[in-house]
């Protein structure tokens, strides 16, 4: 450990350079899609410029003792991007990739991903640049919890909700709980969700967004004409939601025939076993090693012909640059922005039928909203109530954006948006301009 990092400020840590290929940082793509969504509605221009602001943005130092006994001064970032809805909502990332403009992204897309659910809620997202996979847990127990206490001052089950999100789990949303709820001096359970069930978590919810894709997917499969028998499918990203919409999807008869992670991918057009791919990533922690199938790289994978395409990874992974190469004739975009504004029209082009990330991977939020409904009254749902009310809500959702796009004639990405923003200007027209 070199003295400087005793320095009061975190050393800056510059985004890796090829991940957005200078094709456009996301907040500048998310605000791309909403200008194309807020022309079409003919959105006033008093609410315009309020949506195209986030509300809150707040950068603090962390300072954690680590296990040598040296101190670490990491940053950490939490954005309000829209609470006019309801509470804030959004999850917590830990990633060496972390920056302002990615979490305000991520902060208005939960913000329009809430409303095209409709559940009540407004958008945040958070980050701490770190690499969690170089830290014991004993440091990333003390850096979550500086970091709650940082942020303190917008937590609240009233007003903002974490949630995981990225390289954060049901033990730290655990922390995050009990840091709150030390600080008001009773125990808050609503405060965060994507708990431990032990500790008021909901029965679904770990596997809740990998199921709202495959819930979407099916949509999109009968809507296209598509049997789900058979269809192949390849999932980049084999995390939380991947492997878990993997899974599922494979349950409904479709044939995995692509896996992917940080460590690269794998190909097997006679179909790979999820189940043994999850239970080596339990044992082995990454894909590394696993043996059903050829090695390709990620970009070799996202371009196989398939017909289904999942990537459940990160932002900025379908760009202007393999976006022509895409075989697959549906994209579920699991991941937050994985898909950049410039590839939109090469894909609409190919009539590649997309749905989403706002609307695909909503399934996440959608039950932690039943996770806070639960934890406010006290009573506990069956994980069938859960699963049920999450296929009702992301069936109905996708039909609305459907017939919306159908209505306007535009692509499902730009009727979600019209969608979403729309819920969010009525509210504003309601609540006014608090002088
Ligand atoms: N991190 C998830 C997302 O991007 C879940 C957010 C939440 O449940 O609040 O949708």
């Amino acid at each position: 450990m070199t003295p400087d990092l005793l320095l009061p400020t975190a050393p800056i840590v510059r985004p890796d350079k090829d991940r957005f290929l200078n094709e456009e940082n996301p907040f500048e793509g998310m605000m791309s899609r909403f200008d194309r969504a807020a022309e079409l509605l003919d959105l006033e221009p008093g609410i315009y410029k309020v949506l195209r602001h986030p509300e809150k943005q707040i950068i603090t130092s962390i300072p954690v003792m680590l296990d040598n006994g040296e101190v670490e001064v990491f940053t950490g970032i939490r954005v309000l991007y829209n609470t006019s809805r309801g509470p804030a909502k959004g999850g917590i990332r830990f990633d060496m990739n972390v920056s302002l403009d990615e979490v305000t992204a991520l902060a208005a897309w939960m913000t329009w991903k809430c409303a095209v659910v409709n559940i009540p809620f407004g958008g945040a997202k958070g980050g701490v640049i770190c690499d969690p996979l170089k830290m014991s847990v004993g440091e990333l127990e003390r850096l979550t919890r500086r970091y709650t206490a940082s942020i303190i001052q917008t937590l609240g089950p009233d007003s903002d909700v974490p949630a995981p999100d990225v390289n954060t789990n049901e033990r730290v949303m655990a922390w995050i709980m009990d840091t709150y709820s030390m600080h008001v001096r009773h125990t808050v359970t609503a405060v965060v969700t994507g708990k431990p069930v032990e500790m008021g978590g909901s029965l679904g919810r770990r596997e809740a967004t990998g199921r709202g894709c495959m819930i979407v997917t099916k949509q999109a499969l009968a809507h296209l004409g598509m049997p789900l028998k058979g269809t192949t499918l390849i999932v980049q990203g084999f995390g939380n939601v991947g492997s878990v919409a993997a899974q599922l999807l494979q349950r409904e008869g479709c044939k995995i025939i692509g896996i992917s992670d940080r460590t690269g991918g794998y190909v097997n057009p006679k179909g790979i076993d999820v189940d043994e791919a999850i239970a080596h990533v339990k044992q082995h922690k990454t894909l590394e090693g696993f043996a059903q199938g050829d090695r390709v790289t990620n970009e070799q994978l996202l371009t196989t012909d398939v017909d289904v395409l999942l990537p459940a990874a990160l932002e900025n992974v379908i760009t202007s640059k393999n976006a022509a190469q895409i075989k697959a004739k549906i994209i579920c975009e699991g991941a937050n922005g994985p898909t950049t504004a410039a590839a939109d029209a090469i894909l609409d082009e190919k009539g590649i039928f997309v749905i989403p990330d706002i609307l695909a991977n909503a399934g996440g939020v959608t039950v932690s909203y039943f996770e806070w409904v639960q934890d406010r009254g006290g009573y506990f749902w069956t994980e069938q109530r859960v699963n049920d009310s999450l296929t009702q809500i992301m069936e109905q959702s996708f039909d609305a954006v459907l017939n919306l796009s159908k209505q306007h004639k535009v692509n499902m990405r730009t009727a979600a948006y019209m969608l979403s923003i729309s819920r969010v200007a009525t509210v504003h027209r309601l609540r006014g301009i608090y002088a």
